[in-house]
């Protein structure tokens, strides 16, 4: 037999599995602020974050980055206050408010789908536990193709 003759046997691919969540996940922040707080952590920007906040400001990147962010080794991230709210968190008024929501960084945009709450049903539980927006029933439903966006790309929710 030669090498043209042989049989070409080719792999067989089966349809993937929906996602968990194929129908789509309720969500409706509560502006509870528990996000933006609790113990250290870290509020990653990229390059569009850092001039977008900075224009919404109204002040210049250096004047920005000087007040607001930080460099550490796994990349640059906003400031925090002593007690770890986010420096942009506004507690007055009675709510917990983002003082730069319209121009947050993409991080907080993709929350709560970030691929380690969306790994399972436990593990959306596990994380709503913290974050009452994710136990609404009445909230907007995300599609399953808005949700695997933002997992996947955090760079276009
Ligand atoms: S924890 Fe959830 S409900 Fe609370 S502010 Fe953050 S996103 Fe909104
Ligand atoms: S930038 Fe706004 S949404 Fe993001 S952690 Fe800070 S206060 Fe919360």
């Amino acid at each position: 037999m030669t090498d043209k003759e042989k049989k070409i046997s080719l792999p067989v691919f089966g349809h993937p599995k929906p996602p968990w969540y194929q129908d789509g996940l309720h969500f409706e922040c509560t502006q509870c602020g528990n996000c933006c707080s609790g113990g250290p952590g870290y509020v990653w920007v990229t390059d569009a974050d850092i001039h977008n906040i900075a224009g919404f400001l109204n002040i210049s990147i250096e004047a920005f980055a000087r007040r607001y962010l930080r460099q550490l080794p796994g990349g640059i991230s906003l400031t925090e206050r002593s007690n770890y709210d986010c420096t942009f968190l506004d507690r007055s008024g009675g709510k917990s408010e983002c003082k730069i929501y319209p121009v947050r960084p993409m991080q907080c945009r993709t929350w709560p789908f970030w691929k380690q709450n969306i790994q399972s049903a436990e593990s959306w539980q596990k994380a709503a536990r913290r974050c009452p927006g994710m136990r609404s029933n009445h909230g907007p439903r995300y599609s399953a193709e808005h949700i695997d966006r933002c997992a996947e790309d955090p760079e276009s929710p």
